[in-house]
């Protein structure tokens, strides 16, 4: 699979649905658009094809354009069409396309990794102003902007979507890992699917980027910016059933557990109930090498599962498909930015 690149906006890509954008885009697509300031912004949309607030903002970003010049170029990555087809993360059988950038990304032998690749590469080729990856959970989350370098570029970017910024190092194969290297970037998680306030969120912040004359690099205050760095991840261990409502399933996950998001927990907060032989603990803890560090988070008694210390928790969703792909949850520690 190569890499299609474009030089305009085909006509219909304005309106149309994630549903019905692969009529006009049937594979992944990255379109390159003129701007008075040379200096690029990067944008991926529909790494997840369930994710709509992506497509919404950049659709009206270019909308707000159509008739005038852009402020500054821009490059767009139409992602995963395929997937948004049938409103899903990615299709049974593709590798989830937020985990295959290099370097470190998952499958790196797939068609999937080697376009990824290709996109890198076809970016690196031009200056790059900021990198932006447009996202939606599917708990209930606050608003927030993920970077994967502490460097005052990277946390002035994150600062302007909202004062909420999450520093994640794992999991590795990120876009936002993979433009690092090349120029300040970050990943937009915009609240749930189908929520408007996502869309336009998005839609300002980018909107904001195109105009910016530079990036800020001065360092911020602390108390400007509420920064957490992901520490652990917590997922269902092989072969356990799991529900929020079927008490037959091995593990009954608390439905209230979606309302813990970016709250701090104490320790002796219940995540839910196993069956009274479990032999081990069905939630499993890992650390960022990977290494199961269970014991040190939760604790089983009576057949209750209890958090061991206290953390704060991010992408608790009720959505047991995001669980089964991904994860139950971050767990997270403040971080807290050196006196200046
Ligand atoms: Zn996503």
């Amino acid at each position: 699979m190569d890499l299609q690149e474009l030089y305009s906006i085909p006509p219909g890509l304005l309106e149309t649905s994630p549903r019905e954008l692969y009529r006009i885009l049937s594979a992944p697509s990255l379109i390159h658009l003129p701007g008075r300031k040379s200096s690029t912004l990067f944008v991926s949309v529909l790494l997840h094809g369930n994710e709509d607030s992506s497509l919404y903002a950049i659709q009206k970003v270019l909308r707000k354009y159509q008739d005038q010049t852009l402020p500054r170029a821009m490059s767009v990555f139409f992602a995963n069409v395929q997937a948004a087809r049938f409103g899903m993360r990615h299709l049974d059988g593709q590798p989830d396309f937020n985990r295959i950038w290099p370097p470190g990304g998952e499958a790196q032998d797939s068609e999937e990794a080697f376009l990824m690749a290709q996109v890198v590469d076809a970016m690196a080729r031009r200056q790059i102003f900021a990198s932006i990856d447009v996202h939606n959970n599917t708990g209930h989350n606050p608003h927030y902007a993920c970077i994967n370098r502490l460097d005052d570029t990277f946390l002035q970017l994150a600062r302007l979507f909202g004062r909420t910024v999450v520093y994640f190092t794992r999991p590795k194969g990120v876009q936002s890992m993979a433009f690092a290297s090349l120029c300040p970037a970050t990943t937009l998680e915009c609240g749930k699917t189908g929520q408007e306030a996502g869309a336009e969120h998005a839609f300002e912040f980018i909107d904001a980027c195109l105009h910016m004359a530079e990036m800020p690099d001065y360092p911020l205050r602390h108390s400007e910016v509420d920064i957490y760095q992901t520490s652990t991840i917590v997922h269902v261990r092989d072969h356990v059933s799991f529900s929020f409502t079927d008490h037959r399933a091995d593990l009954l996950l608390d439905p209230q557990l979606e309302f813990f998001n970016f709250r701090p927990l104490e320790p002796g907060t219940l995540f839910g109930r196993c069956r009274s032989d479990a032999k081990i603990c069905p939630l499993m803890a890992v650390d960022l090498d990977g290494q199961d560090i269970t014991d040190q988070y939760f604790a089983v008694h009576e057949a209750q599962i209890f958090l061991k210390r206290a953390c704060m928790p991010s992408m608790l969703t009720l959505d047991e498909t995001v669980i089964q792909q991904d994860c139950v949850c971050y767990l997270m520690q403040a971080v807290e930015l050196p006196q200046r």
